[in-house]
């Protein structure tokens, strides 16, 4: 009788939730508000008394607009398209829906904005369903730890800092440092691993944008790619939306048990848009005029990346948000706040990018706080003596300098250092397997490149990653099914590499 009762109760409870789910957006008769005043992409709206947070509204001219801001007597919209034709007086609508985005399969190979709008005149985006782009972050319950690796291709990323899937890693550096070419190298390098991947654009120029999606498509990675714009010269309220939306796009592949990239390049834009948007709306700025609420709006958005456990579907999310720092300085407000939200960082220098050391990346200032674990076992020997030489190589790089009188130690020290750092740099959209890293490293620590002269260790390089094509298949099987190479292997290995450099050697002083 009382169990009886109970599922009663249950079932009343249930329908009363059903009917007021479908109450809340069903507007029961047309809504009109009128416009009071518009600029700069925000506008000041009257009467509509029942509108929803982050509502969208619709104007006489078509533009649709975000109620931001819920006041007693008015709404802060945020426009979503062009203001021009807008007067004072005019009617606003209520649409009765969450600001969403399309999502789906046929999202991939697309090129749309902020708000799933095909750019790439290829006709409408065939997506049945639409998800709101704010959503809740999966609980911590569905997660997992982050334990399969994400491969860039690059070989400084891959072995000092690596990438898990689920993970949230910071790309920060000046401007021109090649932040963009590392996001891009990363998608170009998932080609055929079954990844899908999401390049989400913040006010970039659109030349940058065009070149992206350029490289993109010469390398055919547009197939497994969403390219999202929100364009340097579009609204405020564009750029706000575009990274949620891109999380929502990249949530839907999630669910579906699949492994999933997004890269927001980059968030110093979107942290200007909605400085500007706060003030314009007239929220009270805080630190450096941002809005109180900036750490929130980036955590909510970061906090969405992750790897879900097999009984949640076992899909991943992995962020990979761009930063632009003025003159280095990485303990400005927006960086200070991402590195503290995100699980490591990779920081590009000027420095050494003026110097041609391409990537620029700074191995002392990036870290990467849980990829660690999720590294496949082929590096675990290799990652250690790598970081060692390069970081004591550092040091007495500076010292050498001064012209010291060096023991012979120290100089050798010196000269595995220079050799580290010509073996590391590594060209735009030339990603290397993991075998070929591996082997190269594996020679760069067995002191195979030392008898070579600093000019041809790239040539070298390239050239015994050439000569590896099609050979050794059971060990890069081994390697890349997550296994260690047997000692064996590794002595057939360095041979085969110690023949592949021999002839770069550089004889003159055994002459002389
Ligand atoms: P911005 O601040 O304008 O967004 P960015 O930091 O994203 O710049 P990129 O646009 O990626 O920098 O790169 C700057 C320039 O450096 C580009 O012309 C790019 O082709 C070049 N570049 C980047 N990485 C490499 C590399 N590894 N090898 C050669 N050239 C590179
Ligand atoms: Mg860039």
């Amino acid at each position: 009788m009382n169990g009886q009762f109970q599922r009663a109760v249950l079932q009343a409870e249930d329908h009363i939730d059903r009917v007021l789910q479908q109450s809340r957006f069903a507007l029961k008769e047309r809504e009109v508000g009128r416009l009071i005043q518009v600029s700069s992409g925000v506008a000041r709206v009257r009467g509509l008394p029942n509108t929803q947070a982050m509502e969208l509204l619709r104007f006489e001219n078509g533009v649709m607009g975000i109620a931001f801001n819920l006041d007693p007597n008015e709404i802060g919209v945020v426009l979503l398209g062009e203001e021009s034709d807008l007067t004072a007086g005019s009617r606003v609508e209520r649409s009765g829906r969450v600001i969403d985005v399309p999502v789906g399969e046929a999202m991939l190979g697309r090129v749309i904005d902020a708000l799933g709008r095909p750019l790439d005149n290829t006709g409408p985006v065939a997506a049945k369903e639409r998800w709101p782009i704010e959503r809740e972050a999966r609980p911590i319950i569905e997660r997992a730890p982050v334990s399969a690796p994400l491969q860039t291709g690059i070989k400084v990323i891959d072995a000092l800092i690596p990438i898990g899937r689920g993970q949230r890693q910071l790309l920060l550096g000046d401007r021109q440092t090649g932040k963009t070419a590392i996001a891009i190298d990363t998608i170009l390098n998932q080609h055929d691993k079954d990844m899908v991947c999401i390049y989400c654009a913040i006010g970039q120029r659109g030349a940058a944008v065009a070149k992206a999606i350029q490289r993109l498509r010469e390398h055919d990675a547009l197939k497994y790619t969403v390219v999202l714009v929100a364009a340097g010269e579009t609204t405020p309220g564009l750029l706000y939306i575009a990274p949620y939306a891109a999380a929502s796009i990249g949530e839907w592949f999630m669910q579906q048990g699949r492994d999933v990239l997004v890269v927001y390049d980059d968030l110093t834009r979107h942290a200007h848009a909605y400085r500007e948007l706060s003030l314009l709306l007239r929220r009270p700025p805080g630190r450096e005029a941002y809005p109180g609420d900036i750490f929130y709006l980036h955590s909510r958005l970061l906090e969405r990346a992750t790897h879900l456990k097999d009984e949640y579907g076992g899909g991943s999310l992995t962020a990979l948000p761009v930063i632009e720092t003025q003159a280095q300085n990485l303990s400005a407000y927006i960086p200070t706040n991402l590195i503290s939200i995100t699980d490591g960082q990779v920081y590009l220098s000027p420095v050494l990018f003026q110097k041609g050391e391409l990537p620029a990346v700074d191995v002392g200032k990036s870290v990467s706080r849980v990829g660690g674990k999720a590294q496949l076992p082929g590096y675990l020997d290799i990652s250690g003596p790598l970081r060692l030489a390069y970081s004591q190589f550092e040091e007495l790089e500076t010292f050498a300098r001064f012209g010291t009188r060096l023991d012979d130690a120290t100089r050798q020290s010196i000269e595995r250092g220079r050799r580290v750092r010509e073996v590391l740099k590594q060209d735009e959209s030339s990603p290397l397997t993991v075998f070929e890293q591996i082997v190269t490293l594996q020679a760069l620590n067995a002191g195979l490149f030392d008898p070579l002269p600093l000019v041809s260790i790239k040539k070298a390089g390239l050239r015994l990653c050439a000569e590896l094509a099609e050979r050794f298949p059971e060990q890069r099987r081994r390697i890349e099914a997550g296994k260690r190479l047997s000692a064996e292997d590794k002595q057939h290995l360095l041979a085969f590499a110690h023949a592949a450099l021999e002839s770069f050697e550089d004889h003159r002083h055994e002459d002389a």
